[in-house]
């Protein structure tokens, strides 16, 4: 059976793509692997913040990897917080302290336009690809819903009356920039029969 390591310590994330992909595939975490969950970041894009994370397990365990890299990019804010999405409101990677940060910054700015991004790298024998998905929308000024993680109370999806957080986890991930990557990686490996 093919194998693909997928460059994640999250269970969650894991079970998302190996339900999404075809049967034959054998997807693996870090963990399965023997490698470190927590692996290097330096880059200023999501692009080489994937590529970084599956090069890296790539090069050790010779296996096709993929990584992703996500973030919030906010029109006001000249594309911040971006790669630190993560960290926008320090090193402790609160997401509670991060949304009133971003809530604080647009307090009386009207262009509250933003996008959520999310770059997919797939590194095999065969070479490097990276996948894209984004979805557009906007900042609300308070925060609502519960469901989800990060910035979701606080980001409304174009076309959209709830918020991230108001949404299941289908129907955000049929719109989200994540749910976009990975349709075109799972394509991408379903044409090419992997
Ligand atoms: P990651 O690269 O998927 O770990 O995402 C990095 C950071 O971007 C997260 O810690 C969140 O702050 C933010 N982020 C990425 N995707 C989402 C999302 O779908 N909803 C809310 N926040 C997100």
């Amino acid at each position: 059976m093919p194998q693909l390591l997928l460059c994640t310590g999250n269970p969650g994330k894991l079970a998302e793509l190996r339900a999404m992909l075809p049967h034959h595939l054998e997807l693996l975490g870090l963990r399965d692997a023997g490698l470190p969950t927590d692996l290097p970041e330096t880059g200023n894009t999501f692009a080489a913040n994937a590529l970084e994370k599956a090069r890296f397990a790539h090069e050790r365990t010779g296996l096709p990897c993929i990584a992703d890299d996500s973030g919030l990019e906010v029109d006001a804010l000249g594309g911040a917080p971006g790669v630190d999405s993560a960290f926008y409101a320090g090193p402790q990677k609160d997401d509670k302290a991060n949304v009133a940060k971003l809530l604080h910054e647009l307090q009386g700015v009207k262009d509250r336009r933003a996008r959520f991004r999310t770059v997919i790298a797939l590194v095999g024998q065969e070479g490097e690809h990276l996948f894209e998905g984004e979805v557009r929308g906007t900042i609300t000024r308070e925060e609502r819903g519960t469901n989800g993680f990060g910035y979701d109370p606080v980001f409304l999806p174009e076309m959209s009356d709830l918020t991230f957080a108001e949404l299941d986890a289908v129907r955000k991930n049929a719109i989200s920039h994540r749910g976009h990557a990975v349709w075109k990686l799972v394509r991408f490996l379903a044409e090419r029969q992997l």
